[in-house]
């Protein structure tokens, strides 16, 4: 093989490496993905996928099959706990824009297992589980890469192009001693998997839902058979107390009272970070999802976001090697991607988790009331909904 077409080695076989690999293929170009776990991931993550992003899983053929798992979500809301009084947001008026109208709820461990089979059976992909990278040196016109096998050989391997897909504690980007600058927001979410009903209890829920309570906040997903509630801790908590079994009860007790048992399945509390790399290529090694940039959960973006990365530059890697253009199709790929994380999907996701943090009882009312307007209006609602959806800013690549 002649350098250039030797395979891409990504590293990551999460939902971002995962697909990247499987966009690479269908242009004809191979890889290798190292995942150091020998199994594919099974966490409890991102729970909403983006009408763009089901376009792409489509064109990827695997979503069918996740649709046909998931729960197809037209309308999603902000809401008043004590009041119920809500502003709807119907993906309706953005059915011009896209094949998929919806948000579709399933959880993102089910597009893992769905790409990996896909991968699996997909002669330009190798994929390499238990294999950790741990350590890279940039040569002339390739990369050379350690890695460490699941019977702890260690090994070396050379690529033309490193992808970077390691998630938000990426080795790679630690290794090369990059600055990852943002910031770690104060609160603790604590993310509770329960079977409790929700929506036998509460009128008019839809399967995503915003709350501001006079206690706090919290957001209710509806996922097939399960509800995913994030609570946080009260003022002057600690975490620690507030993920015991009698906290959590008593928490959700005030989104229903009177209930003994709330089929808890899982807790989970994470801290939640707003951070991005400058650039996201450095020579031949390129980011690309929680390796790049992090962002709240709040709006789900992140998997998204790191999605469309790996899609845009699955298509400046085919140009490099196949059709003749420089790598400096990369700083591109970089340029249009931070760019869109920076300007589109760090700031909404900034603003959806400030609006839902506010607790002054003023500014809320102000907000619901305007976010009621929007939501009332097709044209003002469309924008909204496009911004949402994550469809502007890949317009705006576009364009
Ligand atoms: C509670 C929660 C809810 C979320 N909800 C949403 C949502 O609704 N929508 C949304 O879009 N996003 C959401 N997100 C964010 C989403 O989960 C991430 O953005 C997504 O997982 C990023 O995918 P990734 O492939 O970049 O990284 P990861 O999923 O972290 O995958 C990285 C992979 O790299 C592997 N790896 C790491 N180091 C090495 C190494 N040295 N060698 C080999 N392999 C290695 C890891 O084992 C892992 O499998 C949520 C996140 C959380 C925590």
């Amino acid at each position: 093989m002649p350098k250039g077409k030797e395979p891409i080695l990504i590293v990551g076989g999460g939902p971002v490496g995962l697909t990247t690999a499987l966009r690479l293929s269908q242009f004809g170009v191979r890889s290798i993905v190292l995942e150091k776990n020998k199994t594919v991931q099974n966490e409890l993550r991102a729970s909403t996928f983006h009408p763009p992003t089901i376009e792409m899983l489509d064109e990827l053929g695997v979503a069918a099959e996740l649709i046909s798992i998931g729960l197809k979500t037209k309308c999603w809301q902000f809401r008043v706990h004590e009041t119920g009084e809500k502003a709807v947001f119907d993906l309706g008026h953005i059915a011009q824009d896209t094949k998929y109208p919806y948000r579709l709820q399933v959880e993102q461990k089910e597009l893992c297992r769905l790409a990996t089979n896909k991968a699996e059976a997909d002669e330009n992909i190798e994929l390499r589980m238990g294999h950790k990278f741990e350590g890279l040196r940039q040569k002339e016109g390739f990369v050379e890469i350690k890695v460490r096998n699941k019977n702890h050989k260690e090994y070396k391997i050379e690529t033309p192009i490193l992808i970077a897909a390691d998630g938000s504690s990426s080795e790679i980007r630690k290794t090369m001693d990059l600055e990852f600058p943002g910031l770690t927001y104060p609160e603790t979410s604590i993310l509770v998997a329960t079977e409790f009903p929700f929506h036998e209890h509460i009128n008019g829920l839809s399967n995503v839902n915003y709350v501001w309570s006079k206690w706090g906040t919290y957001s209710l997903l509806k996922l097939p058979g399960i509800w995913r509630c994030s609570l946080y801790p009260d003022v002057n908590e600690s975490i620690e107390h507030a993920v015991r079994p009698e906290s959590i009860s008593e928490k959700l007790n005030r989104i229903v009272p009177n209930q003994n048992d709330f089929r808890v399945l899982e807790v989970r509390p994470y801290k939640i970070h707003q951070r991005i790399l400058k650039k996201y290529h450095h020579g031949r090694v390129v980011f690309v999802g929680d390796a790049a940039h992090l962002n709240s959960p709040s709006g789900g973006m992140g998997m998204n976001g790191g999605i469309h990365d790996g899609w845009n530059l699955a298509e400046k890697l085919k140009e490099i090697l196949f059709d003749g253009r420089p790598l400096t199709r990369l700083d591109v790929y970089s340029e249009q991607r931070q760019k869109i994380a920076e300007n589109e999907i760090l700031k909404n996701a900034h603003k959806n988790r400030s609006r839902m943090q506010e607790r002054d009882e003023s500014i809320r009312i102000a907000e619901l009331k305007e976010l009621k307007k929007i939501a009332s209006d097709p044209e003002r609602a469309r924008e909204f909904l496009l911004r949402s959806s994550m469809i502007a800013g890949l317009r705006e690549i576009e364009s």
